[in-house]
């Protein structure tokens, strides 16, 4: 018998299993794949991490404390697991993007710098962004790396006595009078409390979320630069550039010898996370590729690398932090929407807080599972 059972050991789960066994909690954490794992949402080197959160004002302190956690889990580690390089967001200037840009700064008083297109060319020579863009730098911004953040929180968890086990799949769960009891492909277990964060699988193994959440195939490239020293970590900040419909998003040379890219909802294509294509392909190549030219053109060299990955959507893009039917033994957190593995620390905490206390001290009133039913 355990107080807590967490499925998925990827970016969340691997984070609330760290909260939970800290708090002193027994509790054991399945996954289905190896820890870590390149089938789900958190691989890939690298992960932006940003304060002038134009999507909503809800996720600026919580992006706060994250960075927070973040921090606490380096020294623990003794490595680094969160690099600072600044962020660019850019686009049409009176786009809603850059108008929530600029009113989470004014907001939460966060440093932040403009620019137009040719200043910053001036400053971070590797940008060659089209004269109607405008771009605002947040000195804060930079990236966490998914992969060492997994173990970094895996390995702290172990420490604290957490039982984690790896090739494990949950095939089920139900609620008996006092107890969870869960069923994988090798035993069966029973907790007091349940956290499901199962990202992409999540309506096979949550039911209740079917219909509110959808998987999408995604791709990374990375490029091998003309010009390498404009792509270097202290010369080159991470970015979002919203051009017309579009979004760009990408890093500086890390891990891997090329810059890398991705399209915000690249190919748009719906997937099952089980029989999705998980090889890149010469389409997806060419998608990227025209980010790279119409953008920074120094980095058109020759592809060093392409990865597939999933975001699971929900329908306003928002995450899903609650009780699953209100019920407080079991809680669930998904439809990360693509933007969520920055907040894997704080989001760590909040399901400690959620299954030991039964609440939480942050607000997560934007992340009901209800809204849906509502609206
Ligand atoms: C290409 C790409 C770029 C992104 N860029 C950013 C970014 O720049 N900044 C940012 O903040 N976020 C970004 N995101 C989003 C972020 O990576 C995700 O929101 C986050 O990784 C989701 O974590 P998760 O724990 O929900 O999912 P995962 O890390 O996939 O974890 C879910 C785990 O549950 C396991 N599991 C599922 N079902 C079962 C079962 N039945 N039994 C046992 N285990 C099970 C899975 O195997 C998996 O390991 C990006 C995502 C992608 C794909």
């Amino acid at each position: 018998m355990y107080d807590v059972i967490v499925i998925g050991v990827g970016g969340m789960g691997s984070a609330a299993v760290c909260h939970l066994a800290k708090r002193g909690a027994r509790v054991l954490a399945l996954e289905q794949f190896d820890i870590p794992h390149d089938l789900g949402s958190s691989h890939g080197i690298s992960r932006i991490i940003r304060l002038a959160y134009w999507e909503h004002p809800t996720y600026v302190p919580l992006v706060q404390r994250a960075y927070e956690l973040w921090r606490e889990l380096e020294a623990d580690a003794g490595e680094p697991l969160l690099i600072v390089t600044g962020c660019i967001d850019a686009g049409d200037p009176d786009s809603p993007h850059m108008l929530g840009v600029r009113e989470a700064c004014r907001q939460f008083q966060l440093a932040h710098q403009e620019f137009d297109s040719d200043a910053l060319t001036a400053r971070f020579p590797g940008y060659r962004l089209p004269r109607a863009i405008a771009a605002i730098l947040q000195p804060a911004g930079g990236f966490v790396l998914p992969e060492r953040c997994v173990v970094a929180h895996v390995e702290a968890a172990q420490r604290a006595g957490a039982d984690i086990r790896a090739r494990e799949a949950v095939l089920g769960w139900d609620i008996q009078s006092d107890r969870v009891r869960v069923r994988t492909n090798r035993d069966t277990y029973a907790a007091a409390r349940l956290i499901v964060t199962a990202g992409a699988w999540t309506t096979s193994i949550a039911t209740h979320t079917v219909g509110l959440l959808t998987p999408e195939r995604q791709v990374m490239l990375w490029a091998q630069p003309r010009v390498p020293d404009h792509f270097q970590v202290d010369r080159f900040p991470v970015f979002y550039i919203r051009d017309g419909d579009e979004g760009f998003y990408g890093f500086p040379i890390y891990g891997v010898p090329g810059m890398k890219i991705g399209k915000y909802h690249h190919r748009g294509g719906i997937v099952d996370p089980d029989t999705m294509d998980r090889q890149a392909d010469l389409e997806d190549e060419r998608v990227l590729r025209e980010g790279i030219r119409r953008f920074f053109p120094d980095a058109d060299g020759p592809t060093m690398g392409m990865k597939t990955c999933l975001f699971t959507n929900t329908s306003d893009e928002h995450f899903i932090i609650d009780f699953l039917e209100r019920d407080p033994r079991v809680a669930i957190a998904a439809g990360f929407s693509g933007h969520g593995f920055k907040f894997c620390s704080v989001v760590g905490e909040i399901l400690a807080d959620l299954a030991l206390d039964g609440g939480t001290r942050h607000d997560i009133s934007l992340f009901k599972l209800n809204r849906f039913v509502e609206s």
